[in-house]
């Protein structure tokens, strides 16, 4: 049961009856709501920095939690706080010696101070090695000068405001480049008080966007500084990069000279590795949203009766039936379903790999990349399944409060937010096709997803070979550009297969459904993967034909719609107060209809 469960039953948390009277408040009256819920978050979640640091099973289950879809702008705002703000700090800290640092920690970790995590620049975006943000160390006066030397340098996105005197105080990690000695030092990340809960600090300013469409509003902003002096130790470095190309000095300023750009990239790498992390963390959210969309779609399904209505004389007494008797209605939520079973084997597994409890060993790009590729799959299948199943919701789907189509908006900017997952997917196939690492290899690579990736990364191979090592020749723009995210998927979808099968043979119970993964439910999600490129299967493996791909997804449909009821009940979803969708129960819709503001209606006499 998950650390917040209790959250759900808080008038913080509202009731399905009340939860639609939220959308009559203005945004920035949600986004405050949003925040105090993220604050209950980090509290009830109450993760020590331990946790935070060895990326313990805590830190991941509280990411897996379901209540981060019931509200993605407080699950943002939480994610942000203790994984990319408190986890960098975190990372410094034994490096440091510093009992203020240590304090102010503490206080985060108690949800007291606010994290941010300023890193993207208006005008570079995905482009972060070429920001503008400089910090100058002032020769002799010992503290640096943090500047936006131009407006395109502002920070944006992160929520900086202190909008709704909440009086919780804010502090960021800002990236910059040092600049010391008049030379480009490289980035660096530096601690940054950003306002006192009330009032924004001397020279730091904010200009808070417009709320994004669909979402739980965000208190999104662009954040500027106006020589903004910070102490020596503002700046998080590890000393022993500082020792590699001098001596150890215990002079700061003697040691932020001897720092030379040539460790400038590994320590940006190092900086930004809770970047990583929060790609894998967000993924973890995001499979929340697959088994909401499959849940009140099973149950409207059901509830969504046609035919003629029981009571005329007329008519037979089993006049009207299911909408979910229709394979339209079943193939996208049983897909979802099948998905979802498949994701929560490949998050358990890959959770573990990337904390280095599994013993697959793992570098900083390893780790990066499996959080990219779980990133890219699961935003893939939580987009699919919030659309389609929200589309066969008719007009209902299209509504906030029966949750699918908000999930939607909120996906896509999952998807941009801690790396772009065509950005990084672009990054990812071109070091894998130069072989400058590899990732875990398939158990099975007869199966058929792993054919499939490997052929689509031998055709990119073949690709390069023609056109060079070169990853920015035109050949590699036209034709291998356009397919990454397609191979990035495709890594993780042979990966995520690979998990489930392993789960069963280890008859491991996958997520927190307390069940072994059915061999149906593989079966359903290696045919609906396969649906994804039918032609290269055609093309590629012998006998296979439109015919024979068809026959195998109705056989596995079949088998899973006969268990679905149960696998859907295993999220505990409904149990918990998960489902807030008035769609989702005669009882709900009567209690949403009952609450929405009414005009005329009296008796006439
Ligand atoms: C919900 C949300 C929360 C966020 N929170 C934060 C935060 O807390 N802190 C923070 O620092 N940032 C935050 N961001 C910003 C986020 O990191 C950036 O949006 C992201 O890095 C992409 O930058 P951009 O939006 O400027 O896109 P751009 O850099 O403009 O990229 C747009 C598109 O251009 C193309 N493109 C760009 N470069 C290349 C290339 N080299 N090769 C091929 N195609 C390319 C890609 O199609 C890309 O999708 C947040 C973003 C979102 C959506």
């Amino acid at each position: 049961m998950p650390r917040t469960s209790h959250l759900i039953d808080d008038p913080l948390y509202y009731s399905h009856l009340q939860e639609w009277k939220l959308y009559e408040r203005t945004p920035k009256e949600r986004a405050k709501l949003s925040f105090e819920r993220s604050i209950a978050m980090g509290r009830a979640n109450n993760l020590t920095l331990k946790d935070i640091v060895t990326l313990s099973p805590a830190f991941w289950n509280s990411h897996r939690d379901p209540i981060l879809a019931l509200d993605a702008a407080a699950g943002t705002l939480y994610t942000i706080h203790c994984n990319l703000a408190l986890g960098t700090l975190c990372s410094y800290l034994p490096y440091c010696h510093d009992p203020e640092l240590a304090n102010l920690l503490k206080r985060m970790a108690k949800m007291e101070v606010n994290g941010q995590f300023c890193m993207t620049e208006i005008g570079h975006g995905l482009d972060a090695e070429n920001m503008e943000t400089r910090a100058t160390w002032s020769l002799g006066k010992g503290h640096w000068v943090l500047h936006t030397p131009r407006p395109e340098a502002g920070k944006y996105m992160p929520p900086t405001t202190p909008y709704g005197d909440h009086g919780v105080p804010c502090v960021a990690t800002v990236f910059a480049k040092m600049i010391v000695d008049e030379e480009d030092q490289g980035i660096r990340p530096f601690l940054v008080n950003i306002h006192d809960g009330k009032r924004m600090y001397e020279g730091v300013s904010t200009r808070l966007l417009p709320p994004r469409e669909g979402s739980n509003p965000v208190l999104h902003s662009i954040t500027y500084f106006e020589n903004v002096k910070l102490p020596a130790g503002a700046m998080l470095e590890y000393p022993s990069q500082a020792s590699e190309s001098g001596p150890p000095s215990n002079s700061f300023e003697q040691s932020a000279l001897n720092l030379r750009l040539t460790q400038s990239k590994l320590a940006f790498e190092l900086a930004a590795s809770r970047v990583s992390v929060g790609a894998l963390a967000l993924s973890l959210g995001a499979a929340s949203a697959i088994k909401i969309s499959a849940n009140i779609g099973w149950l409207y399904s059901w509830r969504r009766l046609v035919g003629p209505v029981p009571g005329d004389k007329k008519v037979k007494s089993k006049s009207q039936i299911p909408i979910i008797s229709f394979s339209t209605q079943q193939n996208p939520i049983l897909t979802a379903v099948a998905r979802a079973y498949v994701l929560d084997a490949f998050h358990d597994w890959v959770t573990e790999v990337f904390s280095g409890r599994d013993p697959y060993p793992t570098t900083l790009r390893i780790r990066h990349s499996l959080a990219a590729v779980s990133k890219a799959i699961t935003i893939q299948f939580a987009s699919h399944a919030c659309y389609t199943i929200s589309e066969r919701c008719g007009a209902q789907g299209l509504f906030h409060v029966n949750m699918m189509s908000r999930m939607h908006s909120e996906l896509r900017g999952i998807a941009i937010a801690e790396g772009d997952i065509l950005g990084v997917a672009i990054r990812l196939v071109n070091e894998l096709i130069l072989n400058k690492y590899s990732l875990p290899k398939s158990r099975d690579p007869g199966s058929l997803l792993a054919r499939h990736e490997q052929g689509l990364l031998d055709e990119c191979r073949e690709i390069m070979k023609a056109s060079g090592p070169n990853h920015r020749s035109p050949l590699t723009n036209t034709y291998i550009l356009p397919r990454c995210q397609k191979i990035v998927e495709a890594i993780g979808h042979r990966m995520a297969y690979d998990a489930a099968v392993e789960s069963v043979k280890r008859q491991i119970h996958v997520g927190t459904t307390g069940i072994v993964i059915p061999e149906c439910v593989i079966d359903l999600f290696e045919a609906s993967i396969v649906r994804l490129d039918e032609g290269w299967y055609i093309e590629n493996i012998p006998g296979f034909s439109r015919k024979m791909i068809e026959e195998k997804e109705v056989k596995a449909l079949g088998g899973v719609m006969k268990i679905a009821g149960y696998l859907v009940e295993r999220w505990g979803l409904v149990k918990g107060g998960y489902i807030k969708a008035p769609i989702a129960s005669d009882k709900m819709w009567g209690n949403f209809v009952e609450g929405l503001e009414k005009f005329g209606g009296h008796t006439i006499e």
